[in-house]
């Protein structure tokens, strides 16, 4: 398709699963919009949404992550009656086994905090003594565990690229383009995004103008002068094997930062990464799978000592370095230019949520379903972070 000439009245930039959920959401909220997304790589090779460790979780510290949580499980939940195509069902292999955050003595009193938001948020969620967890984790070793806080349900794991996919292909189904091409500039006035050039030469008028450019979100903000505090931070994914099951497993947060859950017959496992620079080259980082690291898993789950690692990848979280948190909403003075980024991390779990809360704000002046305005661009220009505290690895 050429792109001489075009209009569209919505221009996304990134058609990852932030910028397919907001297309879905627009046609389907007002059925004739003319959106187009615009993408880069097609083949989403180093998209987060393709390298995402795809896992849901109620326990935040945020009140606002826990009800993008809520509306995202119970969209999960029905994932097959709103993004099914007439010659596609989908299936995005739900489970529901739960989070478990464990705590050393010094640990408590924060996690104790935790779960008072989470249960004044409508969380369904647990504390659990040592014992209790012995009983329910018989593989698991708390000798040296206070405390552990449990998602009794609503937390577990899916298929996140095919609930991207799932966006994606639903999105085009309702009339939305999507244009193979590199956005390399945005013409601007004071108060407005006009156009979006693009790597082929061509320029596409624009009603309004999405950035959901995932890491490279803040590049793309660059364009309009805009300073948005979201760098690309790789993160390292082991995939391992254990000779024994571990019954019940959840996505185990351990006091020392790592986490651990079931991938089918394997398990994947992360950690806070050694080398933090912005933008590292696209690979795993081997050095992360070190002694002391095999030693605090088996020392954790004592049938881990006898592990393979079978591979690794690396993807790159999209890190609000401001307060790990995402920014939803209108510029305040282009008005006309929307962000959905930074979710440092958990955004795949947020997608439905947030594409629905920038959809509604598009279209009728704000978030109406989910209250988000917390999550707004002025928080970063006023400097008021709203810090979350459980930022995994
Ligand atoms: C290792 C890892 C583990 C994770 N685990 C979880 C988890 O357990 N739970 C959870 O909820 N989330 C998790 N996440 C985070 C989640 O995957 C992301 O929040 C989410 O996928 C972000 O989607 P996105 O659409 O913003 O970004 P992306 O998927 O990266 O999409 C952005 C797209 O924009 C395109 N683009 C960029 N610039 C341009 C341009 N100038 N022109 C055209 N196109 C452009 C890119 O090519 C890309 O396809 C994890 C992420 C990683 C990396």
């Amino acid at each position: 398709m050429s792109s001489h000439q075009q209009s569209a009245d919505v221009v996304i930039v990134g058609s990852g699963v932030m910028g397919a959920a907001t297309a879905w959401w627009l046609t389907r909220l007002q059925p004739g919009l003319r959106v187009t997304l615009v993408e880069s790589d097609t083949r989403y090779e180093k998209a987060s949404s393709s390298l995402s460790a795809s896992s849901i979780r109620q326990q935040f510290t945020c009140p606002v992550n826990i009800r993008l949580s809520q509306f995202g499980i119970a969209f999960l939940r029905d994932a097959e009656q709103h993004l099914s195509l007439p010659s596609e069902s989908i299936a995005l292999g739900l489970q529901e086994p739960g989070y478990l955050y464990l705590a050393q003595p010094e640990q408590v009193s924060a996690l104790q905090t935790a779960h008072k938001i989470q249960k004044q948020a409508g969380a369904d969620v647990a504390l659990l003594e040592p014992e209790a967890l012995r009983q329910r984790y018989p593989w698991l070793n708390v000798d040296d565990v206070a405390l552990g806080s449990l998602g009794l349900s609503g937390e577990g794991w899916f298929d996140g690229p095919a609930l991207h996919q799932a966006f994606l292909k639903k999105a085009m189904a309702q009339g939305v383009q999507r244009l193979h091409d590199r956005v390399v500039g945005l013409v601007y006035t004071t108060t407005q995004v006009t156009a979006v050039q693009l790597a082929s030469g061509g320029t596409l008028q624009c009603g309004q103008v999405v950035n959901a450019a995932g890491p490279w979100a803040g590049e793309v903000s660059v364009m309009t002068g805009v300073h948005l505090p979201v760098v690309p931070a790789r993160r390292t994914v082991f995939v391992l094997s254990c000779p024994e099951p571990l019954a019940n497993c959840p996505l185990l947060i351990d006091p020392t930062g790592w986490w651990l859950r079931p991938e089918g017959r394997f398990l994947i496992s992360g950690a806070e990464p050694l080398q933090t620079e912005p933008g590292l080259p696209l690979e795993p980082d081997w050095s992360e799978w070190n002694d002391e690291q095999w030693g605090s898993l088996a020392h954790r789950i004592p049938a881990l000592a006898a592990l393979r690692v079978e591979r690794a990848w690396a993807g790159y979280y999209e890190m609000n370095t401001f307060d790990h948190n995402a920014v939803i909403g209108p510029h305040p003075e282009l008005q006309n230019l929307y962000f959905i980024n930074g979710f440092s991390g958990h955004g795949m779990q947020h997608a439905a949520g947030a594409g629905l809360a920038l959809a509604e704000w598009m279209l009728h002046g704000q978030a109406q379903t989910i209250a988000v305005a917390e999550l707004g661009f002025d928080r970063l220009v006023q400097n008021r972070p709203l810090r979350e505290l459980h930022v995994i690895g």
